[in-house]
């Protein structure tokens, strides 16, 4: 069955020399064999840019993290793919062997307020930008500023709608409601939250409401489901997990609205049954046991990421 996933920071680690991502490890929850053996098939890498490098520096270290992604790659030998048009995309499909990478930037601060350096993150490959982490930026508020109620400023707008034109995915997870309604009101392709689960789950700021579920799923966007422990419930589990699943699919009346979005190497540890990447298929196995119909676990362990990656490049 097709994998694929919608947020992990695995650079983290490179770009801290902890580990590389083109050889097995022992360490962390992500890599490039791994990705092969678990059969993720499509992996979106998050650029984290740190606290300490915003707001000045946040652009250096994303290029940073842009050319450390790179030599990775490279030295991967063909291993994985660095996948930026649907031509790629679909290449990368009828390959069995194959792994595809998609760049992303988790922190609107690395384009420092200038959509030419939007142009130019393209230009590199990037293809998806988590507009704002927890804290304000120049595009919009994070969920962490949420009690002023702020959206999307002019500069965010502006960065919405070229993204829009340029053909990159929209990332809506850790931004504040008002930025989500905003962005859901002006942008022109479907949009997606990466990384996060359902409030009425479980209550967290990061989780989305209801309200915000069925916008998604008017807009045809997508939710990725984490795995991170602290969005999924007080006593974290694969039971846990799939309640959020469960709900999604309840409340829209379908399985078009979610993917994955592990958020693995973003967080230590995972919830126990997906400790790491090769742990994934068990959750293909307790979908199954859990009655849900074929057709509907390949959607969200896969196709409807590829989908709303094939609308977007
Ligand atoms: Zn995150």
């Amino acid at each position: 069955m097709l994998i694929a996933d919608a947020h992990c920071d695995s650079m983290l680690d490179v770009i801290r020399g902890v580990r590389h991502l083109y050889t097995a490890s022992s360490k962390g929850h992500v890599d490039f064999p791994r990705l092969r053996e678990a059969g993720v098939k499509i992996q979106v890498f998050a650029l984290f840019i740190e606290s300490i490098y915003k707001p000045n520096g946040a652009l250096k270290r994303a290029l940073q993290m842009i050319s450390a992604f790179f030599d990775e790659v490279e030295a991967a030998d063909g291993l994985v793919e660095h996948i930026t048009t649907t031509s790629q995309l679909e290449k990368v499909l009828l390959d069995p062997k194959a792994v595809g990478a998609i760049l992303s930037i988790e922190g609107g601060e690395a384009l420092e307020g200038d959509i030419r350096v939007l142009d130019c993150l393209y230009r590199l490959g990037v293809r998806s930008i988590g507009l704002t982490w927890n804290q304000r930026n120049q595009i919009a508020d994070g969920v962490g500023e949420r009690d002023t109620k702020g959206g999307l400023t002019r500069f965010g707008k502006e960065v919405v709608k070229r993204m829009n034109e340029l053909g990159m995915l929209i990332d809506l997870a850790h931004i504040s409601e008002n930025g989500f309604w905003d962005v859901i009101n002006l942008s022109s392709k479907p949009v997606i939250v990466s990384h996060a689960n359902c409030q009425s789950v479980f209550m967290h700021p990061r989780n989305l409401s209801n309200q915000q579920i069925l916008a998604l799923k008017e807009t045809k966007g997508l939710m990725g489901i984490t795995y991170a422990p602290e969005y999924v419930s007080e006593k974290p589990s694969l039971d846990a997990l799939i309640k959020h699943i469960d709900h999604v699919c309840q409340l829209t009346g379908c399985a078009d609205l979610v993917c994955l979005g592990s958020d693995f190497d973003g967080t230590n540890p995972m919830i126990p049954g997906l400790e790491e990447v090769t742990k994934v298929p068990a959750l293909i196995k307790k979908l199954e046991k859990l009655g849900y119909k074929t057709q509907d676990i390949e959607k969200l362990m896969g196709e409807n990421l590829i989908k709303i990656l094939k609308a977007t490049l």
